[in-house]
């Protein structure tokens, strides 16, 4: 049994200083040559133990680490996007994250998106708190440690820099996370680190590295035991064509050993590959690259942890994020990673809506908090949007226009289907913050029930009462034609009207105010009225008043969800005409047990 590094991705707001971090570590350990340096890996950069001692030497002897941990391995790309392509089964393949936050901006869409991600996997992190050179009178002490730089500093400013690591330590309570600066944590596996620090400058970059290191040998290690021997188990980082070599796939090994001519598995979008490898490749050192033609070396064999490039045949379908495992028992692998894209993929209900991401870890990420928010998915898949997506899409819009959705994920749409799409009426929610996508999908759902409730409430009959006016019956019938004035709600032409005893009286023919046809009239208003069946002097006569008469089921609508929707003299109005209801139906519009 051997102890790997730990893989450490940096996760974080765009511009907050992911790149400026990696940069900084990569680039002061590097001028470190003594100590031992950096290793280069496809896709990643280790720092060799030694080096840390060199460089962080006096805090981890602070924090008493033994050095059991062969070093630190940190992910190259930055984002949550390659943190949640890098999986390995059942999570996420980095075994430690750092969250960077800048300080003056505190937290934003993608922090919250990381922080959500995190919890999801259940990763370990740190926090960091980018960006302390911009508070303001802050004096930068190049390469030195947080507390050294924090001490130098005026009281004003360290109050300052107080303050905002007390405002990150409740963002973080919001979430669920109990934290405090790192020189103040007493329990690490409870509380989240905050290390303020200075990615150009490298301010608090010892503390970050060391309290890395120490989290790692910790609480880790265990999942760090790998077997030297063991076939190789990794994770597909890019596909990638290269001169001279094709297509070929840089990989993250966690676990065992791959060599040259070894048999592989990997996964395509919905199926299994198989191949053998042609060459194990890894970078030049940095010095005999400039002297190259060639940036790769070929070597025979890596143990875990190490970012390789792969050159074999038949990997053009490959997928990022797929599974890569060295050959033992065909049968067993092949099984192994059909059942866990089984998993993210065809765990879908019946009806719902449209997933595509761009790597098979980012869907599994979409997909989970879809399914969190208790979504249904019809169908999750890798890859951009297609014309079938947009016929599915349309499919699924048939039997319910809310799924009629396509969540896409950093993917794009097809030139081909990009019409398609605008004809059919299929929404599309797309983006690389998933929370933003949902937020939007769930604000757009919000919209369209407000506005249904809007069309119902518009073809619901609704309450309404009238007076004949004294002395302005133009025609007695065929139809009867008089003035009126409205004194509750607003009268509609096609509306049923009654006399103050329920008896039907007509209906509402038509309205004319000086000349021009109305087709409503509101309370206040005098007008001409036509009234189809009416006789006047025998339906009605002057001075009485008439009402709506709204139908049984109209009633019990506007009582169950539209009460709140009426104005005063309408719900008045309303009163009225159920108790002339009720006068000859006790039970009229009385919403039954399951009417509620
Ligand atoms: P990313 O999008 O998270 O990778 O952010 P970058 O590393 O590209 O940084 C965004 C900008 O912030 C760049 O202009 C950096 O130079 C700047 N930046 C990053 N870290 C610091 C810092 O500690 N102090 C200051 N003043 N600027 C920084």
């Amino acid at each position: 049994m051997k102890i790997r590094s730990p893989i450490v991705s940096v996760l974080g707001h765009v511009d907050h200083g992911k790149t400026t971090l990696l940069d900084y570590i990569r680039g002061s350990t590097v001028a470190d040559r003594e100590a031992g340096g950096i290793t280069q890996h496809i896709g990643a950069t280790e720092i060799p133990i030694d080096t840390i001692n060199e460089i962080c030497g006096e805090f981890i002897s602070k924090l008493a680490i033994k050095d059991t941990i062969p070093g630190l391995f940190f992910v190259d790309t930055p984002g949550h996007a390659a943190f949640t392509s890098l999986r390995k089964r059942g999570g996420a393949l980095a075994d430690l994250a750092i969250l960077i936050v800048d300080i003056n901006e505190g937290f934003k869409p993608q922090t919250y998106e990381a922080i959500n991600i995190l919890k999801m996997y259940k990763t370990p992190f740190i926090v960091v708190a980018n960006k302390i050179d911009r508070l303001f009178g802050w004096e930068t002490h190049e390469g030195a440690s947080f507390m050294e730089s924090y001490n130098k500093q005026a009281p004003r400013i360290k109050s300052d820099l107080d303050l905002k690591i007390y405002e990150l330590m409740g963002k973080l309570h919001e979430e669920g996370f109990q934290s405090e600066r790192f020189d103040h944590v007493t329990d690490f596996a409870s509380q989240i680190s905050i290390v303020p620090i200075c990615a150009k400058s490298g301010e608090g970059v010892i503390e970050l590295i060391a309290l890395l290191l120490g989290l790692a040998q910790q609480y880790l290690t265990q999942q760090l035991e790998i077997s030297e021997d063991a076939p190789a188990k990794g994770t597909v980082l890019e596909v990638k064509e290269e001169v001279g070599l094709g297509i070929t796939v840089d990989s993250i090994i966690y676990d065992g050993v791959i060599r040259d001519g070894d048999e592989i598995a990997l996964m395509d979008a919905n199926n299994v590959v198989t191949t053998k490898i042609r060459s194990i490749l890894r970078p030049l050192p940095l010095e005999e690259m400039r002297d190259s033609k060639n940036k790769f070396k070929k070597v025979d064999e890596v143990v875990a942890a190490a970012g390789i490039k792969i050159a074999a045949p038949n990997l053009d379908d490959v997928v990022s994020g797929s599974p890569l495992r060295v050959l033992s028992d065909q049968e067993d692998v092949e099984a192994e990673l059909l059942k866990e894209l089984e998993d993210i993929t065809v765990d879908t209900d019946d009806e719902g809506i449209l997933v595509k991401a761009d790597t098979l870890g980012s869907l599994e990420a979409v997909v989970h908090l879809l399914k969190e928010m208790d979504l249904p998915i019809r169908s999750a898949e890798i890859g951009d949007i297609s014309k079938r997506d947009v016929i599915n899409a349309s499919i699924a819009m048939d039997e319910n226009e809310e799924y009629g959705v396509i969540i896409a994920f950093n993917v794009k749409v097809h030139p081909k289907a990009e019409d398609d799409l605008k004809n059919s009426g299929v929404k599309l929610f797309a983006g690389d913050v998933i929370y933003q996508i949902t937020e939007d999908y769930e604000a757009w759902i919000e919209e369209r029930k407000e506005a249904q409730k809007k069309q119902w409430l518009d073809a619901i009959i609704k309450p309404a009462k009238i007076m004949i006016l004294p002395k302005l019956i133009f025609r007695q019938s065929k139809p009867a034609i008089c003035g009126i004035e409205v004194e509750a709600g607003t009268i509609k032409t096609g509306y049923s009207l009654m006399d103050a005893n329920g008896d039907y009286v007509g209906v509402v023919a038509s309205m004319e105010d000086k000349g021009e046809t109305l087709q409503a009239m509101p309370r206040g208003q005098r007008v001409a009225m036509a009234i189809n069946d009416a006789v006047a002097g025998k339906d009605f006569e002057e001075g009485d008043s008439l009402y709506v008469d709204i139908p049984e089921k109209h009633f019990k609508v506007l009582e169950r969800e539209f009460k709140d929707k009426l104005t005063e003299d309408e719900f008045l109005a309303l009163d009225e005409i159920v108790e002339i209801k009720r006068k000859r139906d006790s039970d009229w519009g009385k919403l039954g047990l399951f009417e509620y």
